[in-house]
């Protein structure tokens, strides 16, 4: 299911705002690095992600994926709906993305770094629905993550 554009009006909401927070403080305690509106049951076009403890929180908002590189990479990937299983999935290694922030202003930002490319590329996958298992090429490599951990080095 798509999830709804959130109308701007909202976003100064005393309630819409207490829902970001409640968002980062889920995805915190759950240890992971992007949460989606609609994986709590929330039906918005609306991420929280931050992809490490020296990162920046970012509150995605209507966003919109305004170019991305031709090229992709394929990378492990996990999903804080379905936290027992790995796969690999392929992402655009760089990508321009526009969004609302929460004080409900417009940015665009480059993102260069594939580590962060595809948690943007995932979190908005989940606005419309679609799971990283949708964007699998091989389903041989989704595994048990007791599996993974065991079999992918460094992991
Ligand atoms: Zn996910």
């Amino acid at each position: 299911m798509k999830a709804k554009p959130v109308a701007l009006a909202e976003i100064k909401k005393r309630s819409f705002q207490k829902f970001i927070k409640s968002m980062f403080f889920t995805m915190r305690e759950v240890g992971g690095v992007g949460l989606a509106a609609p994986q709590v049951g929330v039906p918005l076009r609306l991420a929280v992600i931050r992809v490490g403890k020296k990162s920046p929180s970012i509150v995605l908002i209507n966003p919109k994926i305004e170019s991305h590189s031709k090229t992709e990479q394929q990378d492990w990937e996990g999903c804080l709906s379905f936290p027992s299983v790995r796969g690999l999935v392929p992402r655009y290694e760089k990508m321009v993305v526009s969004y609302y922030d929460e004080a409900g202003k417009k940015q665009r930002k480059i993102i260069d770094r594939f580590s962060e490319a595809r948690v943007f590329q995932h979190e908005i996958d989940h606005l419309d629905g679609a799971l990283y298992v949708d964007r699998m090429r091989d389903m041989k490599s989704l595994m048990a993550f007791s599996e993974y951990k065991k079999r992918i080095p460094g992991k």
